[in-house]
């Protein structure tokens, strides 16, 4: 009996050893892809560096996916499950979630769903499936595609090449609103918690703007300002760039099907904030003041001077990073907004004006 259970013992542990070497396997070439890639983007696409992921590494998921189901099995998928998501592994993900369904139909319906796109990776938590990120991600491609149109940014994600991630989770009430998560090693993320698996609508019964929330969380992910400790847009940026951004989709003639269940225009558009701070001084030293000197900006300069401008400074790529976020300063886009319009002298005066 004792020497049955010690047979039993040694025979689980050799399983769960060979389950998490296999996993290593993959998810240690996954990280090491990464690791390369943010030391040197380049020019390299996401898509370009999925594709280089070894085939020993492939072998190890595929030799993993036929192990026996147990616990450890369960967490060496889960492990690999991670690393797919990092490297935007669309197939691999589908894989191992197919198995883990399998080993556990009873979950199968609240596991993790992945959909990628050429400039993203959305990540469905809590029981939402493919086809509301489908949904989801018509929105969040017409938000980038918004911004492009506006602004013009050039860099989205703080390591050039990788997806953006938006991490949206099923919650039966919204504690915390969208926010960017700066802390992932190799992507921007943005946390976005919804509490209807059918529609995304918003604001919700609540008062919840989450489109809003979507548009100006993108703005954080394109440029911080305000530093531990250090107030230096008063969290202003966010605000006018999704205040634009709400505004250019609510307004345009041809608006897309999905804008008929986002209602945010109603209170957050930039025409509704211009009105706000008609009696606020641009300045730098209260959120007023910043929210007045950025519309100014956007009135006498232009948005796509301030992308430009912006990406002036992504392309010198001097500015502070913390975790390899970017974060900007006043006078340096004063001084990148100077070179843009340096043949135009009434928007030079306006940025002289603007920015002390
Ligand atoms: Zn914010």
């Amino acid at each position: 009996m004792f020497l049955q259970a010690l047979v039993c013992a040694i025979a689980l542990a050799g399983a769960s050893a060979t389950d998490s070497k296999l996993a290593r396997a993959y998810v240690d070439a996954v990280h090491d892809l990464n690791v390369k890639h943010a030391r040197d983007p380049g020019k390299e696409t996401e898509e370009e560096l999925a594709k280089k992921l070894p085939p020993p590494a492939l072998k190890a998921l595929e030799s993993l996916l036929k192990e026996k189901s147990s616990p450890e099995l369960t967490q060496a998928l889960q492990e690999c499950s991670e690393a797919a998501l990092d490297l935007a592994r669309v197939e691999d993900f589908a894989k191992i979630r197919a198995r883990l369904a399998k080993d556990a139909p009873a979950d199968a319906a609240k596991l993790d769903t992945m959909l990628a796109r050429p400039r993203f990776v959305l990540r469905g938590v809590g029981g939402l499936d493919e086809q509301y990120l489908e949904h989801f991600a018509d929105v969040f491609q017409g938000v980038l595609e918004a911004y492009d149109e506006v602004f013009g940014f050039a860099e989205f994600s703080k390591v050039p090449g990788k997806k953006l991630r938006v991490r949206v989770h099923l919650e039966q009430k919204i504690e915390r609103a969208p926010h960017f998560g700066p802390e992932f090693p190799y992507h921007s993320e943005i946390d976005f918690p919804v509490i209807d698996a059918k529609k995304l609508a918003s604001p919700t019964p609540e008062g919840k703007m989450l489109f809003f929330g979507l548009c100006h969380e993108l703005g954080h992910v394109i440029a911080m300002w305000d530093t531990p400790g250090k107030q230096v847009d008063y969290h202003q940026w966010a605000d006018y760039t999704g205040f634009v951004i709400v505004e250019h989709l609510a307004s345009r003639k041809d608006a897309p099907a999905w804008m008929k269940d986002l209602k945010d225009a109603r209170w957050r558009t930039l025409t509704i904030q211009r009105k706000e701070v008609k009696d606020a001084k641009p300045a730098l030293d209260s959120d007023k003041g910043v929210m007045a000197t950025l519309i100014g900006l956007h009135d006498r300069v232009g948005p796509k001077t301030i992308g430009t401008a912006i990406n002036a400074l992504d392309a010198e790529d001097k500015r502070m990073r913390i975790n390899r976020v970017r974060y900007y300063k006043f006078e340096e886009l004063k001084k990148a907004l100077l070179v843009v319009v340096a043949k135009d002298k009434d928007k030079k005066r306006a940025v002289e004006e603007l920015l002390p």
